[in-house]
């Protein structure tokens, strides 16, 4: 019975497989159709409201949180300046950017193999913002779908002008203030804020910026809409390769749904052959903000927002069935007709994502905020002073990633010498910049055993010992 389920599904799905020839915001002329996604209500529509608040939070009060002086986050592309939770990251840190990026790519292709499009649906700027924010104050203008569409197909006349006047100086206001808030991230709020105080004149770049922004938000928010997620986002279009049959999905049951037929009362129903739990209502295509049916399978404009989960177990609670038509599954446990399970693979997944995370989150907090290097002076073996004591010239680099300017000194840590400073005086570095500076190293010559001996140089600001560095000492060899 199972397998003729099965079997009859896939033949319904092949004889139908057309959807999958072009996607479903797009009619046989290639031109775009309109998506009016219904009003969602439901438990995992208001789990997904109070998420997006704690997003909405933190992405407008984030700005104004400093550490140490500095922002929190800031992600200044065109500077190569980069702040991650207080602490500064610069071109010098390029290895701990690396392996950012590649624990990054590791953690999307393992999160989505195990959770599928779980980022997409509940946390994921463009849904949140789109979801939650631009389409609610359209339903609050415009009011629920059948409205908008009968607007839209209405005359110019005064109630539409009004409406659409109204919804797209809301949208353009909203996406000015969130091109601020973005631009605070890249170049900091006390920049954004000299921008938003001083004269035009003195900021042509930023004020630029904002309008580049808040143009490119508008005409994402109130045209392309759901085309960001479908034709531009990368990570939507690697979903093909990404997923397989066990990865968590927002998935329909047809074994459980079909064949479909539409709802009977009880006299009819008894009379009439026993279909699937599947009513054939629409509700679950009638709220998808991509316009899809994901009773045709799993599909790459699925973004997982768990509208039609709400949809479906809606209907299911009016008509009496048990919830969970259309819910987060695997297409194997769909197939073996299994609810979905807290997988070994799954587990395993996510001991690896946490463990990369915290690799890099110690590698993050171990990185110093003063470092350098320490190399001989080019051309010169070693110097000889008098006849029991040996030096050698050394150059030295030094970065100050803090935000105030630091005043160093340099300690011979491993062995009995001295260090004499080339200007006689410490090496100042002024805050978040570089520094440099020369000095030699004598060593007695009855301690010098081989032509090259390893050395540990403590860097410190007054007392306090800020880092050690390593560096060699080449001296005559052993008599
Ligand atoms: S199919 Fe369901 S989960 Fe996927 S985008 Fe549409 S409504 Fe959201
Ligand atoms: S909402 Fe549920 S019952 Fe209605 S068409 Fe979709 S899957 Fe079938």
């Amino acid at each position: 019975m199972a397998k003729q389920q099965h079997i009859q599904h896939a033949s319904t799905q092949n004889e139908t497989d057309a959807f999958r020839d072009r996607i479903a915001t797009v009619d046989e002329k290639g031109k775009r159709k309109w998506v009016y996604a219904h009003k969602t209500r439901g438990k995992l529509f208001n789990i997904r409201t109070w998420v997006s608040w704690g997003f909405f939070i933190l992405f407008f009060a984030l700005p104004f949180f400093r550490y140490k002086g500095r922002p929190l986050f800031l992600f200044n592309i065109p500077e190569a300046k980069f702040i991650l939770f207080g602490r500064v990251f610069w071109p010098q840190d390029f290895f701990i950017f690396g392996i950012t990026m590649i624990t990054g790519i590791v953690f999307i292709i393992l999160f989505t193999a195990a959770f599928g499009r779980l980022f997409c649906g509940w946390v994921c700027p463009q849904t949140i913002f789109m979801e939650m924010l631009f389409r609610k104050i359209e339903f609050a203008i415009e009011g629920d779908a059948p409205a908008q569409k009968l607007l839209d197909k209405g005359p110019w006349n005064r109630d539409k002008v009004v409406k659409k006047t109204t919804k797209h100086f809301v949208f353009f206001l909203l996406s000015f203030i969130v091109s601020n808030f973005f631009l605070a991230y890249i170049i900091g709020m006390d920049e954004l804020l000299k921008i938003i105080r001083e004269p035009a004149s003195q900021h042509i770049g930023g004020l630029s910026s904002i309008v580049i922004f808040s143009g490119v938000f508008y005409g994402v928010f109130s045209y392309f809409r759901e085309q960001a997620c479908t034709v531009i986002c990368p990570y939507g279009r690697l979903q093909g390769v990404l997923l397989d049959r066990n990865s968590m999905i927002v998935a329909y049951d047809y074994k459980r749904g079909e064949p479909r037929g539409k709802f009977r009362k009880q006299k009819a129903a008894e009379l009439a052959p026993v279909p699937g739990d599947c009513i054939d209502c629409f509700q679950c295509v009638k709220v998808c903000p991509t316009g899809i049916d994901i009773r045709n399978g799993t599909q790459m404009e699925c973004v997982g927002c768990t509208s039609c989960i709400d949809a479906c177990n809606k209907m299911m609670d009016a008509t009496g069935r048990e919830k969970g038509l259309i819910r987060y599954a695997s297409e194997n446990g769909i197939a073996e007709g299994k609810k979905l399970k807290f997988t070994g693979r799954m587990k395993f997944y996510t001991v690896l994502l946490v463990v990369l995370t915290s690799l890099l989150t110690a590698l993050l907090v171990s990185r110093k905020d003063v470092d350098g290097t320490i190399l001989r002076a080019g051309g010169m073996l070693y110097q000889e002073r008098g006849a029991d004591s040996v030096s050698n010239l050394y150059n030295i680099k030094i970065i100050n990633k803090t935000v105030h300017d630091v005043s160093l000194s340099l300690k011979l840590e491993n062995m009995p010498g001295s260090i004499i400073e080339a200007e006689g005086k410490d090496i100042i570095v002024k805050r978040e910049g570089q520094g440099k500076g020369s000095f030699f190293i004598v060593l007695p010559r009855h301690i010098i055993e081989t032509r090259k001996t390893k050395l540990k140089i403590g860097v410190y600001e007054g007392d306090h010992k800020i880092t050690t560095l390593g560096t060699n000492f080449m001296g005559p060899a052993a008599r």
